[in-house]
């Protein structure tokens, strides 16, 4: 080839590069907390094909959107593995702009009406999955199975073969006033459902007939234990305030402990305090939000993050707690938790308000924060989200 043609082949070709920016979005100057990473600095993280595709400093600002991320904290998109987003349709919506890029909706509906939280997973524009309830019913004010014929094996794996793709789990509520004195069976049927999928189980523990360790015994590693702060009868502590040895041996063979903060019976201040210095630190936090939740004790999921600044926790373990940990409970959150470049570009970017904040558990007692997280902006596949 003449050496003419061939520059002019370079020039039309630096002229294409010249065009198109190097990077999609750079969120840039925020404090980049990854606990996946070990990451706690000022960075940019600049994302291209809704991939995280460098974390860095000075990153060129060579990009079709910056976005200016100074005295803020950006983290991998929130991760909510107990909520009931499902339950409006506006749900997903919401916690997405919370900045909850995924979230498990757990046991809103049984099998006869699983089709309904199915759609609003599907139509959601985040990764979301669903728990189906044992109780084909879902949840009832007089009890998902109270009524043991409603905990039906067969309607829940129809469900399951049906919607194989959203379903990722069976959910068992076992309170006295949801499961009445039959929890152990109620539980050993919704393992014999998941067992046949391969699926993990999360349990409703607190308030239930039988003792947790009863309970507990039904469990296989992977199953998730949820309202862990549950007051007595059958919490997690012995009444000197002492982990059950049961519960730290369910912890070691893989069993994982979940807040679910809610709003009735699940959380109580001094049972937290207790629990929290003990040593027994939650594996994951998440919501248990619902439509009321909205305007009470719950409100969104950084709030809820914001009740373990103090208990000895840092803020990056309060970030790893809503990112890389419950990335690792459901296969759907696999590659997400994290900024690790290739990785889903899903980001949440935080603020941290210093002042005097109010926290309230689930019996209207009170407890006074001096910092408190607030949603700022969410990224979902490398696409900025708007407030609505
Ligand atoms: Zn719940």
């Amino acid at each position: 080839m003449h050496a003419v043609a061939a520059g002019a082949a370079f020039a039309r070709f630096a002229a294409l590069h010249a065009a198109a920016p190097r990077y999609d979005l750079i969120i840039k100057d925020g404090r980049v907390i990854d606990p996946s990473l070990r990451i706690d600095a000022i960075r940019d993280v600049a994302m291209t094909g809704g991939r995280i595709a460098a974390v860095g400093t000075r990153l060129t600002a060579d990009a079709a959107e910056i976005v200016d991320a100074r005295g803020k904290i950006v983290v991998a998109g929130l991760l909510d593995i107990h909520s009931h987003f499902g339950r409006s349709t506006d749900g997903p919506a919401i916690c997405l702009a919370d900045g909850a890029t995924g979230f498990i909706d757990a046991g809103s509906q049984g099998a006869d009406h699983i089709d309904e939280v199915v759609a609003i997973a599907r139509a959601a524009r985040q990764t979301c999955r669903v728990l189906i309830n044992i109780g084909r019913a879902g949840v009832l004010p007089e009890g998902d199975t109270m009524d043991l014929a409603r905990a039906d094996v067969d309607a829940a794996r129809n469900a399951i073969a049906k919607h194989r793709d959203v379903i990722a789990g069976v959910k068992a509520r076992l309170s006295r006033e949801v499961a009445g004195d039959h929890d152990a069976e109620v539980l050993r049927r919704a393992q014999q459902v998941a067992t046949s999928f391969n699926l993990p189980v999360m349990i409703h523990m607190g308030q239930t007939v039988s003792a947790l360790p009863t309970l507990l015994d039904l469990l296989k590693p992977g199953d998730v234990v949820t309202h862990m702060f549950a007051p007595p009868p059958n919490g997690i502590i012995d009444d000197d305030g002492r982990i059950l040895p049961e519960v730290l041996a369910a912890r070691r063979r893989g069993i994982w402990f979940d807040v679910g903060n809610g709003r009735t019976r699940h959380m109580r201040w001094d049972i937290v305090e207790r629990v929290m210095n003990a040593g027994f630190w939650p594996d994951t936090f998440s919501t248990d939000w619902t439509p009321e939740g909205r305007t009470e004790q719950v409100f969104d999921f950084p709030n809820v993050m914001s009740k373990f600044l103090g208990f000895g926790m840092t803020l990056n373990d309060v970030i790893a707690r809503a990112t890389i940990n419950p990335s690792r409970v459901f296969d759907a959150f696999r590659d997400r938790g994290t900024l690790n470049v290739g990785a889903p570009a899903d980001v949440a970017v935080l603020e941290l308000r210093r002042g005097s904040f109010e926290f309230v558990d689930n019996y209207g007692n009170t407890r006074t924060g001096r910092e408190k997280l607030f949603p700022s902006l969410t990224i979902l596949g490398g696409r900025r989200i708007p407030r609505s």
